[in-house]
Protein backbone atom coordinates (compact mmCIF):
# COMPACT_ATOMS: atom_id res chain seq x y z
CA UNK A 1 0.00 0.00 0.00
CA UNK A 2 2.92 2.49 0.85
CA UNK A 3 4.34 1.93 -2.58
CA UNK A 4 0.85 2.45 -4.35
CA UNK A 5 0.41 5.83 -2.37
CA UNK A 6 3.49 6.80 -3.21
CA UNK A 7 3.40 6.00 -6.90
CA UNK A 8 -0.27 8.10 -6.52
CA UNK A 9 2.02 10.70 -5.22
CA UNK A 10 4.64 10.94 -8.13
CA UNK A 11 1.60 10.84 -10.89
CA UNK A 12 0.07 13.90 -9.36
CA UNK A 13 3.86 15.29 -8.88
CA UNK A 14 4.59 14.53 -12.60
CA UNK A 15 1.66 16.81 -13.96
CA UNK A 16 1.15 16.95 -17.29
CA UNK A 17 1.44 20.57 -17.02
CA UNK A 18 4.92 20.12 -16.54
CA UNK A 19 5.31 17.54 -19.23
CA UNK A 20 3.93 19.22 -21.90
CA UNK A 21 6.70 21.58 -21.77
CA UNK A 22 9.16 19.35 -21.17
CA UNK A 23 8.60 17.79 -24.34
CA UNK A 24 6.99 20.37 -26.65
CA UNK A 25 9.24 20.68 -29.23
CA UNK A 26 12.07 18.71 -27.39
CA UNK A 27 15.51 19.07 -29.69
CA UNK A 28 16.56 15.54 -27.97
CA UNK A 29 13.41 13.43 -28.88
CA UNK A 30 15.69 11.05 -30.34
CA UNK A 31 18.91 10.18 -28.76
CA UNK A 32 20.70 10.30 -32.72
CA UNK A 33 22.59 13.71 -33.07
CA UNK A 34 23.71 13.16 -29.25
CA UNK A 35 25.42 10.10 -30.33
CA UNK A 36 26.61 11.50 -33.74
CA UNK A 37 28.20 13.90 -31.23
CA UNK A 38 29.96 11.51 -28.95
CA UNK A 39 31.90 9.44 -32.04
CA UNK A 40 33.06 12.64 -33.34
CA UNK A 41 33.93 13.68 -30.06
CA UNK A 42 35.58 10.27 -29.59
CA UNK A 43 37.21 10.48 -32.27
CA UNK A 44 37.20 13.15 -35.15
CA UNK A 45 37.39 10.43 -38.01
CA UNK A 46 33.85 9.61 -37.16
CA UNK A 47 32.97 13.27 -38.90
CA UNK A 48 33.92 11.79 -42.37
CA UNK A 49 32.61 8.01 -41.75
CA UNK A 50 29.16 9.48 -40.86
CA UNK A 51 28.98 11.75 -43.61
CA UNK A 52 30.36 8.92 -46.39
CA UNK A 53 27.39 6.33 -44.42
CA UNK A 54 25.01 9.64 -45.95
CA UNK A 55 26.48 9.61 -48.82
CA UNK A 56 26.02 5.90 -49.60
CA UNK A 57 22.48 5.44 -48.96
CA UNK A 58 21.11 6.98 -52.08
CA UNK A 59 23.52 4.09 -54.17
CA UNK A 60 22.31 1.43 -51.22
CA UNK A 61 18.50 2.65 -52.28
CA UNK A 62 19.31 2.00 -56.29
CA UNK A 63 21.44 -0.57 -55.93
CA UNK A 64 18.93 -2.58 -53.98
CA UNK A 65 16.24 -1.30 -56.28
CA UNK A 66 17.76 -2.44 -59.63
CA UNK A 67 19.00 -6.46 -57.79
CA UNK A 68 15.36 -6.52 -56.96
CA UNK A 69 13.67 -5.69 -60.10
CA UNK A 70 16.54 -8.68 -61.94
CA UNK A 71 14.89 -10.83 -59.45
CA UNK A 72 11.68 -10.20 -60.46
CA UNK A 73 12.31 -10.24 -64.07
CA UNK A 74 14.08 -14.37 -63.36
CA UNK A 75 10.75 -15.08 -61.71
CA UNK A 76 12.31 -15.10 -58.05
CA UNK A 77 9.73 -14.59 -55.51
CA UNK A 78 10.59 -13.17 -52.17
CA UNK A 79 9.08 -13.65 -48.73
CA UNK A 80 8.90 -11.89 -45.68
CA UNK A 81 10.91 -12.01 -43.32
CA UNK A 82 10.74 -12.00 -39.56
CA UNK A 83 13.06 -11.16 -36.83
CA UNK A 84 12.43 -11.79 -33.28
CA UNK A 85 12.36 -8.88 -30.64
CA UNK A 86 13.46 -9.37 -27.39
CA UNK A 87 12.46 -6.40 -24.68
CA UNK A 88 14.46 -6.06 -21.43
CA UNK A 89 12.08 -3.97 -19.26
CA UNK A 90 14.37 -2.30 -16.61
CA UNK A 91 11.86 0.06 -14.15
CA UNK A 92 11.57 1.25 -10.63
CA UNK A 93 8.73 -0.35 -8.78
CA UNK A 94 6.03 2.43 -9.20
CA UNK A 95 7.29 2.81 -13.01
CA UNK A 96 6.41 -1.42 -12.93
CA UNK A 97 3.24 -0.39 -11.15
CA UNK A 98 2.87 2.41 -13.45
CA UNK A 99 2.74 0.06 -16.85
CA UNK A 100 0.30 -2.03 -15.56
CA UNK A 101 2.65 -5.29 -13.55
CA UNK A 102 3.69 -7.85 -15.56
CA UNK A 103 0.55 -8.13 -17.53
CA UNK A 104 0.31 -4.26 -18.51
CA UNK A 105 3.93 -5.25 -20.12
CA UNK A 106 2.51 -8.19 -21.80
CA UNK A 107 0.10 -6.45 -23.12
CA UNK A 108 1.93 -3.42 -24.13
CA UNK A 109 5.02 -5.36 -25.75
CA UNK A 110 1.83 -7.24 -27.71
CA UNK A 111 0.66 -4.21 -29.19
CA UNK A 112 3.85 -2.85 -30.02
CA UNK A 113 4.81 -5.78 -32.15
CA UNK A 114 1.43 -5.32 -34.03
CA UNK A 115 2.24 -1.46 -34.60
CA UNK A 116 5.61 -2.86 -36.03
CA UNK A 117 3.88 -5.20 -38.50
CA UNK A 118 1.54 -2.76 -39.61
CA UNK A 119 3.60 0.45 -40.19
CA UNK A 120 6.47 -2.32 -41.84
CA UNK A 121 3.70 -3.41 -44.03
CA UNK A 122 1.73 -0.60 -44.96
CA UNK A 123 -1.37 -1.70 -42.99
CA UNK A 124 -1.37 1.24 -40.33
CA UNK A 125 -5.06 2.50 -40.88
CA UNK A 126 -4.15 6.33 -40.17
CA UNK A 127 -2.49 5.70 -43.90
CA UNK A 128 -5.62 7.43 -44.83
CA UNK A 129 -4.30 10.61 -43.23
CA UNK A 130 -1.61 10.44 -46.29
CA UNK A 131 -2.46 13.18 -48.87
CA UNK A 132 -2.57 12.81 -52.23
CA UNK A 133 0.94 13.72 -53.22
CA UNK A 134 2.96 11.84 -51.07
CA UNK A 135 0.27 8.43 -51.98
CA UNK A 136 2.63 7.36 -54.76
CA UNK A 137 5.69 7.44 -51.39
CA UNK A 138 3.71 5.53 -49.19
CA UNK A 139 6.11 2.44 -49.14
CA UNK A 140 5.53 -1.34 -47.67
CA UNK A 141 9.16 -2.40 -46.71
CA UNK A 142 8.17 -5.84 -46.02
CA UNK A 143 9.46 -6.69 -43.02
CA UNK A 144 7.61 -8.58 -39.81
CA UNK A 145 8.59 -8.86 -36.31
CA UNK A 146 7.89 -11.30 -33.84
CA UNK A 147 8.41 -11.46 -29.94
CA UNK A 148 11.27 -13.52 -29.39
CA UNK A 149 9.98 -17.08 -28.23
CA UNK A 150 13.00 -19.12 -27.09
CA UNK A 151 15.87 -17.53 -25.33
CA UNK A 152 19.88 -17.86 -26.11
CA UNK A 153 19.60 -20.68 -23.32
CA UNK A 154 17.42 -22.85 -25.87
CA UNK A 155 14.58 -22.36 -23.66
CA UNK A 156 11.22 -20.58 -23.82
CA UNK A 157 10.53 -17.22 -22.76
CA UNK A 158 7.52 -14.53 -22.87
CA UNK A 159 9.87 -12.09 -25.52
CA UNK A 160 10.35 -9.91 -22.12
CA UNK A 161 11.85 -9.50 -19.00
CA UNK A 162 11.36 -7.24 -16.28
CA UNK A 163 13.95 -6.34 -13.42
CA UNK A 164 12.94 -3.83 -11.21
CA UNK A 165 15.50 -1.52 -10.53
CA UNK A 166 16.56 0.99 -7.66
CA UNK A 167 14.14 3.87 -6.70
CA UNK A 168 17.39 6.02 -7.21
CA UNK A 169 18.41 7.38 -10.04
CA UNK A 170 15.52 5.68 -10.77
CA UNK A 171 16.59 4.72 -14.56
CA UNK A 172 19.77 4.99 -16.42
CA UNK A 173 22.61 7.88 -17.82
CA UNK A 174 23.75 8.67 -20.34
CA UNK A 175 22.62 9.11 -23.72
CA UNK A 176 25.99 9.71 -25.02
CA UNK A 177 27.26 6.42 -24.37
CA UNK A 178 23.96 4.71 -25.45
CA UNK A 179 22.73 4.14 -21.72
CA UNK A 180 25.27 1.37 -21.90
CA UNK A 181 24.49 0.64 -18.31
CA UNK A 182 21.16 -0.70 -18.86
CA UNK A 183 22.62 -3.31 -21.76
CA UNK A 184 25.12 -4.87 -19.02
CA UNK A 185 24.29 -7.53 -15.82
CA UNK A 186 27.29 -6.38 -14.47
CA UNK A 187 25.91 -2.66 -14.01
CA UNK A 188 22.41 -3.50 -13.21
CA UNK A 189 21.31 -4.23 -16.99
CA UNK A 190 19.87 -7.07 -18.70
CA UNK A 191 22.75 -8.37 -21.11
CA UNK A 192 22.10 -8.48 -25.00
CA UNK A 193 20.74 -11.28 -26.06
CA UNK A 194 22.78 -12.36 -29.57
CA UNK A 195 22.49 -9.07 -31.53
CA UNK A 196 23.12 -11.00 -34.64
CA UNK A 197 19.74 -13.28 -33.85
CA UNK A 198 17.53 -10.88 -31.51
CA UNK A 199 16.85 -7.21 -32.14
CA UNK A 200 17.31 -6.08 -28.66
CA UNK A 201 14.85 -3.50 -26.88
CA UNK A 202 15.83 -2.28 -23.71
CA UNK A 203 12.62 0.22 -22.21
CA UNK A 204 14.14 2.21 -19.92
CA UNK A 205 13.87 5.40 -18.07
CA UNK A 206 16.18 8.02 -19.18
CA UNK A 207 17.59 10.01 -16.64
CA UNK A 208 20.25 12.43 -17.94
CA UNK A 209 17.99 13.70 -20.90
CA UNK A 210 14.94 15.17 -20.48
CA UNK A 211 12.02 13.98 -22.60
CA UNK A 212 14.24 11.67 -24.37
CA UNK A 213 12.15 8.64 -26.19
CA UNK A 214 14.75 7.06 -27.77
CA UNK A 215 17.88 5.91 -29.37
CA UNK A 216 19.80 3.35 -31.21
CA UNK A 217 23.03 1.88 -31.78
CA UNK A 218 22.94 1.13 -35.44
CA UNK A 219 25.77 -1.55 -36.49
CA UNK A 220 27.43 1.69 -38.96
CA UNK A 221 28.24 3.05 -35.15
CA UNK A 222 30.37 0.00 -33.98
CA UNK A 223 32.76 0.49 -36.27
CA UNK A 224 36.25 0.41 -35.24
CA UNK A 225 36.22 2.83 -32.33
CA UNK A 226 32.82 3.07 -32.28
CA UNK A 227 29.67 1.47 -29.94
CA UNK A 228 30.33 -1.67 -28.91
CA UNK A 229 28.84 -4.85 -30.61
CA UNK A 230 27.14 -6.32 -28.19
CA UNK A 231 25.22 -2.72 -27.44
CA UNK A 232 23.75 -2.97 -30.81
CA UNK A 233 20.12 -2.26 -30.31
CA UNK A 234 17.49 0.26 -29.05
CA UNK A 235 16.62 1.87 -26.03
CA UNK A 236 13.24 3.41 -25.26
CA UNK A 237 11.70 5.64 -22.93
CA UNK A 238 9.73 2.93 -20.65
CA UNK A 239 6.50 5.38 -20.96
CA UNK A 240 6.58 4.90 -25.00
CA UNK A 241 6.29 0.96 -24.77
CA UNK A 242 3.00 -0.19 -26.90
CA UNK A 243 -0.20 1.36 -28.10
CA UNK A 244 -2.55 3.04 -25.52
CA UNK A 245 -5.11 0.05 -24.68
CA UNK A 246 -7.08 2.51 -22.50
CA UNK A 247 -7.74 6.07 -21.57
CA UNK A 248 -6.00 5.47 -17.82
CA UNK A 249 -2.57 3.96 -19.51
CA UNK A 250 0.36 6.04 -19.26
CA UNK A 251 1.99 7.52 -21.33
CA UNK A 252 4.48 10.39 -22.25
CA UNK A 253 2.70 13.61 -23.55
CA UNK A 254 3.11 14.86 -27.42
CA UNK A 255 4.55 17.79 -27.94
CA UNK A 256 0.80 18.78 -28.88
CA UNK A 257 -1.71 19.52 -25.89
CA UNK A 258 -3.87 16.45 -25.57
CA UNK A 259 -1.72 14.35 -28.05
CA UNK A 260 0.14 11.28 -26.26
CA UNK A 261 3.66 9.30 -27.44
CA UNK A 262 0.79 6.48 -27.13
CA UNK A 263 0.77 4.86 -30.62
CA UNK A 264 3.97 2.74 -30.77
CA UNK A 265 5.64 5.15 -33.21
CA UNK A 266 8.92 5.43 -31.11
CA UNK A 267 10.09 1.84 -31.43
CA UNK A 268 8.91 2.72 -35.54
CA UNK A 269 11.21 5.54 -35.36
CA UNK A 270 13.97 3.61 -33.86
CA UNK A 271 14.20 0.60 -35.64
CA UNK A 272 14.64 2.80 -39.05
CA UNK A 273 17.95 4.17 -37.34
CA UNK A 274 18.42 0.29 -36.39
CA UNK A 275 18.31 -0.72 -40.71
CA UNK A 276 20.22 3.03 -40.77
CA UNK A 277 17.97 5.42 -42.03
CA UNK A 278 18.50 9.12 -41.16
CA UNK A 279 16.04 11.63 -39.48
CA UNK A 280 14.48 13.07 -42.32
CA UNK A 281 15.73 17.15 -42.03
CA UNK A 282 19.50 15.30 -41.86
CA UNK A 283 20.56 16.34 -38.98
CA UNK A 284 22.41 18.85 -40.84
CA UNK A 285 21.61 21.80 -38.79
CA UNK A 286 18.77 23.07 -40.13
CA UNK A 287 20.28 23.68 -43.70
CA UNK A 288 19.18 23.73 -47.10
CA UNK A 289 20.44 22.99 -49.83
CA UNK A 290 22.01 25.52 -51.48
CA UNK A 291 23.82 26.06 -48.43
CA UNK A 292 25.59 22.89 -48.05
CA UNK A 293 22.43 21.05 -46.04
CA UNK A 294 22.35 17.16 -47.50
CA UNK A 295 19.33 15.87 -45.36
CA UNK A 296 18.90 12.46 -45.13
CA UNK A 297 20.86 11.50 -48.24
CA UNK A 298 17.34 9.73 -49.83
CA UNK A 299 16.08 11.75 -52.90
CA UNK A 300 12.27 10.97 -52.68
CA UNK A 301 11.85 12.70 -49.06
CA UNK A 302 12.19 16.49 -49.65
CA UNK A 303 14.39 18.50 -48.42
CA UNK A 304 14.07 19.64 -44.81
CA UNK A 305 15.23 22.85 -42.90
CA UNK A 306 14.78 20.80 -39.35
CA UNK A 307 12.90 18.30 -37.44
CA UNK A 308 8.99 19.05 -37.16
CA UNK A 309 6.97 18.59 -34.75
CA UNK A 310 3.27 18.66 -33.28
CA UNK A 311 0.55 17.06 -35.45
CA UNK A 312 0.57 20.32 -37.72
CA UNK A 313 -2.61 20.76 -39.96
CA UNK A 314 -1.30 20.47 -43.62
CA UNK A 315 -2.06 23.61 -45.75
CA UNK A 316 -1.46 22.79 -49.32
CA UNK A 317 -3.88 20.94 -51.45
CA UNK A 318 -2.56 17.42 -51.63
CA UNK A 319 0.48 17.91 -49.74
CA UNK A 320 1.71 18.88 -46.28
CA UNK A 321 3.00 22.19 -45.82
CA UNK A 322 6.00 24.30 -46.66
CA UNK A 323 9.14 24.88 -44.79
CA UNK A 324 12.23 27.73 -45.25
CA UNK A 325 14.28 25.21 -47.40
CA UNK A 326 11.29 25.20 -50.37
CA UNK A 327 13.41 27.69 -52.74
CA UNK A 328 16.74 28.85 -53.71
CA UNK A 329 15.56 31.25 -56.30
CA UNK A 330 13.40 29.34 -58.55
CA UNK A 331 14.00 25.77 -57.55
CA UNK A 332 11.65 24.12 -55.87
CA UNK A 333 13.05 21.72 -53.63
CA UNK A 334 10.24 20.47 -51.95
CA UNK A 335 8.21 20.04 -55.30
CA UNK A 336 4.72 22.00 -55.02
CA UNK A 337 2.50 19.95 -53.53
CA UNK A 338 4.39 17.94 -51.36
CA UNK A 339 6.12 20.24 -49.21
CA UNK A 340 7.78 18.82 -46.02
CA UNK A 341 7.90 14.90 -44.67
CA UNK A 342 6.65 15.66 -41.54
CA UNK A 343 4.25 12.55 -41.87
CA UNK A 344 6.90 10.73 -41.74
CA UNK A 345 8.41 8.10 -39.45
CA UNK A 346 11.52 9.51 -39.35
CA UNK A 347 10.46 12.71 -38.38
CA UNK A 348 9.89 14.15 -35.19
CA UNK A 349 5.97 14.80 -35.69
CA UNK A 350 3.27 13.68 -32.74
CA UNK A 351 3.11 9.56 -33.08
CA UNK A 352 -1.03 10.29 -34.70
CA UNK A 353 1.12 12.67 -37.13
CA UNK A 354 3.45 9.80 -38.86
CA UNK A 355 1.91 7.68 -40.87
CA UNK A 356 4.39 6.23 -43.94
CA UNK A 357 7.91 5.66 -45.01
CA UNK A 358 8.65 6.35 -48.18
CA UNK A 359 10.04 4.31 -51.28
CA UNK A 360 13.28 5.46 -50.71
CA UNK A 361 13.98 4.49 -47.15
CA UNK A 362 11.98 1.13 -47.73
CA UNK A 363 14.97 0.16 -50.08
CA UNK A 364 17.72 1.27 -47.51
CA UNK A 365 15.95 -1.01 -45.11
CA UNK A 366 15.03 -3.81 -47.29
CA UNK A 367 18.51 -4.13 -48.41
CA UNK A 368 20.02 -4.00 -44.83
CA UNK A 369 17.81 -7.49 -44.41
CA UNK A 370 18.60 -8.88 -47.38
CA UNK A 371 21.29 -11.37 -48.27
CA UNK A 372 24.88 -9.80 -48.05
CA UNK A 373 23.11 -6.71 -46.29
CA UNK A 374 24.45 -5.74 -42.44
CA UNK A 375 21.35 -7.12 -40.77
CA UNK A 376 20.85 -10.57 -42.90
CA UNK A 377 21.54 -12.73 -39.81
CA UNK A 378 18.39 -11.25 -37.88
CA UNK A 379 16.16 -13.21 -40.51
CA UNK A 380 17.65 -16.48 -40.04
CA UNK A 381 16.40 -17.93 -36.73
CA UNK A 382 12.57 -18.10 -37.60
CA UNK A 383 12.90 -21.01 -34.86
CA UNK A 384 13.32 -18.17 -32.30
CA UNK A 385 10.05 -16.79 -32.45
CA UNK A 386 8.82 -20.55 -31.32
CA UNK A 387 8.85 -21.76 -28.10
CA UNK A 388 11.51 -24.02 -27.49
CA UNK A 389 10.41 -27.93 -28.12
CA UNK A 390 12.50 -28.07 -24.74
CA UNK A 391 9.89 -26.08 -23.16
CA UNK A 392 6.29 -26.33 -23.06
CA UNK A 393 3.73 -22.93 -22.96
CA UNK A 394 3.35 -23.61 -18.86
CA UNK A 395 6.92 -23.35 -18.73
CA UNK A 396 6.66 -19.57 -20.15
CA UNK A 397 3.76 -19.16 -17.39
CA UNK A 398 6.29 -20.19 -14.75
CA UNK A 399 8.93 -17.92 -16.60
CA UNK A 400 7.14 -14.77 -15.63
CA UNK A 401 6.14 -15.36 -12.14
CA UNK A 402 9.58 -16.38 -10.96
CA UNK A 403 10.94 -13.69 -9.17
CA UNK A 404 14.45 -13.46 -8.33
CA UNK A 405 15.20 -10.06 -6.32
CA UNK A 406 16.43 -7.73 -5.14
CA UNK A 407 19.15 -7.47 -7.87
CA UNK A 408 21.55 -6.47 -7.29
CA UNK A 409 21.72 -7.83 -3.86
CA UNK A 410 24.00 -7.43 -0.89
CA UNK A 411 23.77 -11.08 -0.31
CA UNK A 412 20.52 -12.07 0.32
CA UNK A 413 18.80 -13.40 -2.78
CA UNK A 414 14.65 -14.15 -2.29
CA UNK A 415 13.26 -16.65 -5.00
CA UNK A 416 9.47 -16.81 -5.45
CA UNK A 417 7.37 -18.27 -7.91
CA UNK A 418 3.43 -19.36 -8.58
CA UNK A 419 3.37 -22.79 -7.44
CA UNK A 420 0.91 -23.70 -9.70
CA UNK A 421 2.97 -23.68 -12.77
CA UNK A 422 5.39 -25.91 -11.71
CA UNK A 423 7.44 -27.82 -8.94
CA UNK A 424 10.57 -26.75 -7.59
CA UNK A 425 13.30 -29.47 -7.45
CA UNK A 426 16.52 -27.72 -6.46
CA UNK A 427 18.13 -24.25 -6.81
CA UNK A 428 21.65 -23.93 -7.83
CA UNK A 429 23.86 -20.94 -7.51
CA UNK A 430 26.60 -21.47 -10.75
CA UNK A 431 29.55 -19.07 -10.50
CA UNK A 432 30.37 -17.09 -14.05
CA UNK A 433 33.32 -19.69 -14.71
CA UNK A 434 30.32 -21.87 -15.09
CA UNK A 435 31.01 -24.09 -11.22
CA UNK A 436 28.24 -24.51 -9.30
CA UNK A 437 29.12 -22.52 -5.93
CA UNK A 438 26.01 -23.73 -3.72
CA UNK A 439 23.07 -26.04 -4.55
CA UNK A 440 19.77 -26.37 -2.43
CA UNK A 441 17.32 -29.35 -2.81
CA UNK A 442 14.14 -28.11 -2.45
CA UNK A 443 11.93 -31.31 -2.97
CA UNK A 444 10.49 -31.66 -0.18
CA UNK A 445 9.47 -28.21 1.28
CA UNK A 446 6.64 -27.40 -1.15
CA UNK A 447 7.19 -24.03 -0.67
CA UNK A 448 7.00 -21.02 -3.29
CA UNK A 449 9.29 -19.02 -1.77
CA UNK A 450 13.03 -19.38 -1.12
CA UNK A 451 15.45 -16.82 0.85
CA UNK A 452 19.11 -17.98 0.10
CA UNK A 453 22.05 -16.46 1.88
CA UNK A 454 25.42 -15.66 -0.66
CA UNK A 455 26.33 -13.23 1.36
CA UNK A 456 29.85 -15.39 2.27
CA UNK A 457 30.50 -15.22 -1.49
CA UNK A 458 32.75 -13.01 -3.47
CA UNK A 459 31.40 -10.05 -4.83
CA UNK A 460 30.16 -10.66 -8.98
CA UNK A 461 27.93 -12.08 -11.41
CA UNK A 462 26.03 -15.40 -10.74
CA UNK A 463 23.85 -17.69 -12.55
CA UNK A 464 20.78 -18.58 -10.25
CA UNK A 465 19.41 -21.96 -11.85
CA UNK A 466 15.95 -23.17 -10.46
CA UNK A 467 15.42 -26.85 -11.16
CA UNK A 468 11.80 -27.30 -12.08
CA UNK A 469 10.57 -30.48 -13.09
CA UNK A 470 9.63 -29.11 -16.48
CA UNK A 471 12.94 -27.70 -17.17
CA UNK A 472 15.18 -24.94 -15.68
CA UNK A 473 15.20 -21.47 -15.33
CA UNK A 474 18.52 -19.53 -15.20
CA UNK A 475 18.44 -15.80 -14.27
CA UNK A 476 21.94 -13.91 -13.75
CA UNK A 477 22.31 -11.54 -10.59
CA UNK A 478 24.64 -9.50 -9.54
CA UNK A 479 26.39 -10.04 -5.92
CA UNK A 480 27.78 -6.43 -4.41
ZN1 LIG B 1 15.66 9.41 -34.46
Amino acid sequence: MKKILFLMTCILWLSPLSLFSQNAHNPNKCGMEIMKAALIAGNPVWAQRIEDQRNSLQGIADAYQSRKEAERLAGKTTSVPTIPIIFHVLVTYSQYIQLGGTAGIAQRVDSQIAVLNRDYNAQNADSVMIPTGWKHLYANVGIQFGLAHTNPYGTGTPGYEISIIPDAPGGFSSASNSYSNAKHSSTGGFDAWDVTKYINVWCINPVDVSGLLGLTVARSFTASGGYPTNEIGICINYATLGKRASASDYYIPGATTGDYYDQGRTLTHELGHLFEIWHTWGDDGGLCPWDGGKDDGIQDTPPESGAKFDNTPYTISGGTYYDTCRYDGTIDTQLTLLGVPCLDYMNYTDDIGMHMFTKGQALIMDAMVASGGESYSLTQNPGLLLYSSRTSVPQVDLDKSLNISPNPSNGLVNISFDSNEGVLNSISIVNILGQEVMNKDTRNSASDYYSIDLSGMSKGIYLVKCNFVSGSITRKILLQ
